[in-house]
């Protein structure tokens, strides 16, 4: 194999996962090409969690200080009935946290973790980052694996000793390159409102107390967790209830009655929350059975939600 060709990394997908990846193969002097179906990368999704695991290799490839800025060190993970807002349990994050795990712990919004991405990105010479670009097809050879990508209507191919699908819980990758694994639906809709801290929604939020913390409401059957964004001028809600399955996409509709049903019996100021907040946008959780190989032989690799999507209960999806 030619020199340049046994340092290409080729990889489908420029989310989290993608572009992080490439960061990380640049800075060990590998040329990568980066190829994302979205015609741009724009602001898209709303709030995620980047826990210490997260941030001290963001802060490795020069990525923290850029995201600092606009990210929330928020003072706590509170959990409350949501029935009686009591306070059930109380993890001091903050200054804590960081002298504990030696990084912070973050809530960002996912459109600004992906701006200091991309800031970073854009000073490596050696990673080309192409959108409006779909993988479509994989050939793999003995010592190096040729991509198909189609762009305005053309077709290219790509040639790199490691393809890595990043592109996703719905990856093509995963069935292209004949892995096992498949995505499943959990049975749960997640249910997603940003708000303004100073819209009405805004200000019911500070009042049920969760105003610089990340705050988890529990009830049987539901569960709202709210946190800061955007340097603390919004509030990211994300719901979770069970419910059936809706269309794959991150910003689909779903029967109000299911979220209104699933909150009955919280508390009044929570419900009135809801309905400020409105209206909700959902996506189905689906999740992929991480016990699968996520690398063949033949230099294909799965990362991120393409490898081991996860229901979010953890916190750990973009972590991950
Ligand atoms: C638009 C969008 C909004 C989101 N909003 C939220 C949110 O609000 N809250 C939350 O918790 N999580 C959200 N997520 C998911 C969250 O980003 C991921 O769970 C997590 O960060 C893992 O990231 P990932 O890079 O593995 O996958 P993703 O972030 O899903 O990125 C996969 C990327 O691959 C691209 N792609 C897919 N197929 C191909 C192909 N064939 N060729 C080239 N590119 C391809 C997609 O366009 C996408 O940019 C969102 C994801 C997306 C794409």
């Amino acid at each position: 194999m030619d020199d340049a060709r046994s340092r290409q990394v080729v990889i489908a997908g420029a989310g989290v996962a993608g572009l992080t990846a490439a960061l990380a193969f640049s800075e060990r002097g590998y040329l990568v090409r980066l190829f994302e179906q979205a015609p741009r990368l724009e602001a898209a999704g709303a709030g995620i969690q980047l826990s210490p695991n997260a941030t001290r290799i963001l802060r490795q490839l020069g990525v923290l200080d850029r995201l600092l800025p606009a990210a929330v060190r928020p003072e706590a993970v509170v959990l409350k009935e949501a029935a009686t807002l009591r306070e059930l349990a109380r993890v001091p994050l903050g200054e804590a946290a960081e002298r504990r795990w030696q990084a912070p712990y973050l809530v960002a919004h996912r459109a600004d973790l992906q701006d200091a991405l991309m800031a970073r990105l854009a000073e490596q010479p050696d990673i080309s980052l192409v959108t409006g670009a779909r993988v479509g097809g994989i050939a793999a050879g003995p010592r190096h694996t040729t991509t198909t990508v189609e762009i305005a209507g053309k077709t290219i191919e790509a040639d790199g000793f490691l393809l890595i699908g990043a592109d996703g819980v719905w990856s093509a990758i995963r069935a292209l390159g004949g892995f096992a694994a498949k995505s499943r639906f959990s049975g749960e809709l997640a249910w997603r409102a940003t708000i303004s801290a100073d819209s009405v929604a805004g200000e019911a939020l500070a009042a049920v107390g969760a105003a610089d913390c990340v705050t988890a409401f529990l009830h049987p059957g539901f569960h709202l967790v709210a946190y800061p964004v955007s340097n603390g001028t919004a509030f990211n809600l994300a719901a979770f209830t069970r419910g059936e399955i809706i269309a794959e996409g991150w910003s689909g509709r779903a029967d109000p009655n299911i979220l209104a049903g699933a909150m009955r019996g919280t508390a009044a100021a929570l419900a009135r929350l809801a309905e400020d907040a409105g209206p909700w946008t959902a996506w189905p959780i689906h999740t992929v059975d991480q016990a699968q190989p996520w690398t063949t032989p033949a230099g294909i690799a799965l990362i991120g939600d393409a490898a081991h999507a996860m229901t979010p209960f953890t916190a750990q999806g973009a972590a991950m």
